[in-house]
C-alpha cells in the first residue's frame, strides 16, 4: 500500500510568548461571546427544532454559550435512513477516497481548525490549554491519520493463492448502518467513534454526549468540509433511552462503538441481546466503560516518581478519563516521602478557569459529576477508616470546581478504593513494606474494572511475576510510569472486566470489528 505513514501530531506547548497561545486565547475569548446555535446534522442538512437546550461551561455555568437542538423520535429515524441511504455509494467509493476524506480532516484539525477545537473543548470540557491540545488536537489527528494507515494495512492482509486459483479477501463495511455513543470528556474519543467505523465504509448514526455539544459540533464542521458526504455520519441529539429504542430495534442496527457508563453499557447489551431475532447479522458490539485505574509501589519504588506519578496520573484532565489512577497502594517504608512530596506537588497547582493558561486544575465537566465527588469527599470527612491529608473543598457557585483531594484509606476495601468517582479525588492505602504479595493479590481481587495500572518497582524479577498475575487487572499496564496518556500509535488503549470489551481504539485490532470479511476463490 503506498499512503504516508502516520507519525504523531507533535503537541505545542501555548508557553508564554508564543503566537500560538495569543492565537488560542483570541479562540477562546471569541468563541466564549458567541453563543453558538447548534444543529443536529442528518443527511448532511444542519437541522434545528427550535426545542433548545442551554450549552453549559463546567467554569461558568451561568455564562450564555447558545445552546443545541433537541430532536425527537422522528430525527432518530431520520438518521437512520440518511445512513442506510448513504451506504451503497459510500462503500463503493475506493477506500484511497475515503482515507483522503479523513486525511484532509486530520489537516484541517492540525492547521485552519486547531484553535477553533481547542477552544470548543477548554469551554466544553474544561480543560486547560495543554490538555486540549493534547485531546481535541493531536490525539484526534492521531486517530484518523493511524487509522487510515491501519485500514490500508487490514486491506493488504490477503490470503494466499496457487496455480489457477485466486483466492482473496475482501473487506466489506458492515451490513446495515452503524452506531456511536460518545462520551463527555475526550474530543479525540468523539472524533474516532463515528470516523473508524465510517473510514471502512459504514454509515453512522452518531449521537455524542449532551455536555460535549461544542466540540461535537466543531467536529461535524470538520468532517463535512473535509468531504465526508451527506449520509455517511449523521448527528442526532436525541433522548437517549427513546434513542436506543429506535436503533436497537431496527432490524438494519450491525454495530455498536460506545465509550461511556458500565451500567448504560449493560443495559445496552440486554436490549441487544433481546432484540437479537430482528437483526439481519449479528451486531458488532464495541465498548469502553470505565475504570479503577490503580498505581501499586513495590518497596524497591523511588518516592519521588511515585509521587508525581500520583499527582499527574490522578489530577491531570481533574482527573476525569477513564485512565485517571484514582486508588494507590504505597508501601510503608517510602510513604512518609511520597506523601511529602505530593503536598508539595499539590501546594503548587493552580486551580481556575482554563481561560487563565496558568491554571493546572479546571472544573469538572458537569453538575453531577460535582455533587457525586461533594458527596463522597463528604463521605469520607466523616468515616473513621478515612482521612483527607489533601484538598477536600469544592465550590459549584461559579463553577464545578473540586479541589484536587487525597484520601487515605485505612481499610483497603473503603469505598472510594473500589468505586469509580471519576474527578479529581486519589484514594492511598499504605500497606506494611513486608506484605508486597499479598497487596498484589487484594489489588488483583479489588480489580473489577481492568482498564489501566502502574507498577513502581526496581527489581525487574518482581516486575516479571507482578505483571503476570495482574495480567487481568489491566488493559494498559505501564511499568515505572502512571497510568495515563496512551498516545495512538505507541499504547493501543483498552482493557478488560467492568471497563470493556477491549477493543483497542486506534489500532487495527479495533478497525477489524467494523468489517465483515469476505473471502472469494476464482478458479480459471
Ligand atoms: N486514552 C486516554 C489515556 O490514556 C484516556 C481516554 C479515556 O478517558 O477514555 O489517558
Amino acid at each position: 500500500y503506498d499512503i504516508p505513514l502516520a507519525v504523531n501530531e507533535p503537541v505545542n506547548s501555548y508557553a508564554p510568548g508564543t503566537p500560538e497561545r495569543e492565537s488560542l486565547q483570541k479562540a477562546y475569548d471569541e468563541m466564549w461571546n458567541q453563543k453558538l446555535d447548534i444543529p443536529m446534522v442528518i443527511a448532511g442538512k444542519n437541522v434545528t427544532t427550535g426545542n433548545t437546550q442551554r450549552v453549559i461551561s463546567p467554569q461558568d455555568h451561568q455564562h450564555d454559550l447558545g445552546s443545541y437542538h433537541l430532536g425527537t423520535a422522528d430525527h432518530v429515524h431520520q438518521a437512520i435512513d440518511a445512513a442506510l441511504a448513504a451506504k451503497e455509494g459510500w462503500e463503493r467509493l475506493p477506500w484511497e477516497h475515503r482515507a483522503a476524506i479523513f486525511l484532509k480532516a486530520a489537516d484541517l484539525i492540525a492547521g485552519p481548525y486547531r484553535d477553533r477545537i481547542n477552544a470548543a473543548t477548554m469551554i466544553g470540557q474544561g480543560k486547560n490549554a495543554m490538555q486540549t491540545e493534547i485531546d481535541a488536537a493531536c490525539e484526534t489527528i492521531d486517530f484518523l491519520r493511524f487509522n487510515v494507515q491501519y485500514m490500508a494495512e487490514l486491506y493488504s492482509q490477503q490470503p494466499e493463492s496457487s496455480e489457477g486459483v485466486w483466492n482473496r479477501t475482501e473487506y466489506r463495511a458492515l451490513e446495515g448502518f452503524t452506531f456511536a455513543i460518545s462520551p463527555f470528556n475526550f474530543t479525540a474519543i468523539a472524533g474516532n467513534l463515528p470516523t473508524s467505523m465510517a473510514m471502512l465504509g459504514n454509515t453512522v448514526v452518531w449521537k455524542p454526549s449532551y455536555s460535549q455539544m461544542y466540540s461535537a459540533h466543531v467536529l461535524m464542521e470538520i468532517f463535512t468540509e473535509a468531504g465526508v458526504p451527506a449520509g455517511v455520519i449523521n448527528m442526532i441529539a436525541t433522548d437517549p433511552q427513546e434513542t436506543a429504542d429506535i436503533v436497537f430495534g431496527h432490524k438494519d442496527f450491525a454495530g455498536l462503538h460506545y465509550t461511556g457508563s458500565t451500567t448504560v453499557f449493560k443495559n445496552i447489551w440486554k436490549t441487544i441481546g433481546n432484540n437479537i431475532d430482528k437483526y439481519k447479522t449479528y451486531p458488532r458490539i464495541v465498548g469502553e466503560t470505565g475504570g479503577k485505574d490503580f498505581i501499586l509501589a513495590h518497596p524497591s519504588a523511588d518516592a519521588k516518581q511515585v509521587s508525581t506519578a500520583m499527582v499527574r496520573g490522578a489530577f491531570e484532565f481533574q482527573g476525569q478519563k477513564c485512565s485517571a489512577a484514582s486508588r494507590a497502594y504505597v508501601p510503608s517504608n517510602i510513604w512518609e516521602d511520597v506523601k511529602k512530596y505530593m503536598i508539595a506537588d499539590l501546594k503548587d497547582i493552580k486551580m481556575g478557569t482554563p481561560r487563565d493558561f496558568t491554571n493546572f486544575v479546571n472544573a469538572v465537566i458537569h453538575e453531577a459529576s460535582f455533587d457525586k465527588l461533594a458527596s463522597f469527599i463528604d463521605g469520607a470527612k466523616a468515616d473513621a477508616n478515612a482521612e483527607i491529608i489533601a484538598g477536600g473543598n469544592y465550590d459549584k457557585s461559579v463553577g464545578y470546581f473540586v479541589e484536587p483531594t487525597v484520601i487515605l484509606a485505612k481499610d483497603p476495601k473503603y469505598t472510594t478504593m473500589c468505586e469509580e468517582l471519576f474527578g479529581p479525588v486519589l484514594t492511598v492505602y499504605v500497606y506494611d513494606e513486608n506484605e508486597y504479595d499479598a497487596t498484589v493479590e487484594l489489588v488483583d481481587n479489588t480489580s473489577i474494572y481492568g482498564l489501566t495500572g502502574a507498577i513502581f518497582c526496581k527489581d525487574k524479577a518482581v516486575v516479571a511475576e507482578t505483571a503476570h498475575r495482574l495480567r487481568n487487572a489491566a488493559g494498559n499496564f505501564y511499568i515505572n510510569d502512571k497510568p495515563t496518556g496512551a498516545v495512538v500509535g505507541q499504547q493501543p488503549f483498552g482493557g478488560g472486566r467492568a471497563s470493556g470489551t477491549n477493543d483497542k481504539a486506534g489500532s487495527m485490532l479495533n478497525l477489524l470489528r467494523w468489517v465483515s470479511p469476505r473471502t472469494i476463490k476464482e478458479t480459471f
